[in-house]
């Protein structure tokens, strides 16, 4: 899914979740785990207006365990219930009811006293494109839902999905947008595929990734690309691009007269990373 986001998008887009807030108890936003703050939407907490809030780390299972651990820790510091999770396999969908309902312990606490049988925790996931809001919807659901909005000619009427029986799913999810002024925030999410090659340039793209890999997880990077020696100095930009030839020359990305071809070079090397084949990375710490 391709969105361009302009003003009057992001504006459409902020009214639509504030529609959608009148009829939730909680919010469900997620992050992709390898890149928490690059997958924030800068304006979230202006646009949830309080509402209770539990963070999903998604993608748990593509990033570092040692750094999602430190962002887990990160958010609880800030005040926050925070998860991690893999949508796409199930691993730690289980809690995420159990969570919603203790965002909403005193209130349901309250209810009894008064003998008010509670009900059912209302939630809404909301998260920037590709960050697996749909797989999750999916996930929690226990079946493939598909998005009413975009079958021609259905009604686009909000619909709860049941989710055991302590929680209630709108089955669209809230599209929010991601912080574009930064360039870091734009190369991260490229990495993982979030913002299409067209917009930053594939070489760009992999400098970033490579850049970042050789310093952090330089063990990995080297035996995926059977490369010998870890540059001397990360920070200079000729050596970080001699390691990219590096990699080239071990994919066969040559041109006349023994050139690496750098684009096709940038190209694999993106592709093998995103796949997992580079072993498990994150892109940010919070420390
Ligand atoms: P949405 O745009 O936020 O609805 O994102 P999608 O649910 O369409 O997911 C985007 C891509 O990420 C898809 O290819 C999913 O299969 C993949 N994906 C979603 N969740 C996970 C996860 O936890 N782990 C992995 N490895 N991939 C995931």
């Amino acid at each position: 899914m391709t969105i361009q986001w302009f003003p009057g998008h992001m504006t459409k887009a902020r009214r639509q979740i504030q529609e959608k807030l009148k009829l939730i108890d909680v919010v469900i936003e997620l992050l992709d785990a390898r890149l928490p703050l690059s997958s924030r939407n800068p304006m979230i907490d202006e646009i949830l207006q309080g509402k209770p809030r539990l963070i999903v780390l998604n993608k748990s299972d593509l990033a570092d365990p040692s750094v999602t651990r430190q962002w887990i820790a990160f958010f609880k510091q800030e005040g926050y219930l925070a998860v991690e999770a893999d949508a796409a396999s199930g691993q730690g969908l289980k809690e995420i009811p159990l969570l919603a309902k203790e965002l909403m312990k005193e209130k349901i606490e309250k209810q009894i006293a008064k003998g008010i049988n509670p009900r059912a925790v209302r939630a809404l996931i909301v998260g920037i494109p590709n960050v697996g809001k749909s797989t999750l919807i999916n996930g929690l659901a226990g079946r493939k839902i598909a998005a009413t909005g975009d079958r021609p000619g259905v009604t686009k009427g909000q619909q709860w999905i049941k989710v055991g029986s302590e929680m209630e799913l709108l089955d669209t999810p809230g599209i929010l947008w991601p912080k574009f002024e930064d360039q870091n925030v734009g190369y991260r999410l490229a990495v993982t595929g979030a913002i299409r090659e067209e917009i930053l340039n594939v070489e760009d793209i992999a400098f970033f990734a490579v850049k970042y890999l050789v310093r952090y997880y330089w063990e990995s990077f080297a035996e995926r690309f059977e490369l010998a020696q870890a540059p001397r100095d990360s920070e200079d930009p000729d050596e970080i691009v001699a390691v990219m030839e590096a990699v080239g020359r071990k994919r066969g990305c040559l041109m006349s007269g023994g050139r690496v071809d750098l684009e096709k070079a940038s190209g694999i090397l993106l592709r093998e990373l995103r796949a997992g084949k580079l072993g498990r990375y994150s892109l940010e710490a919070p420390y």
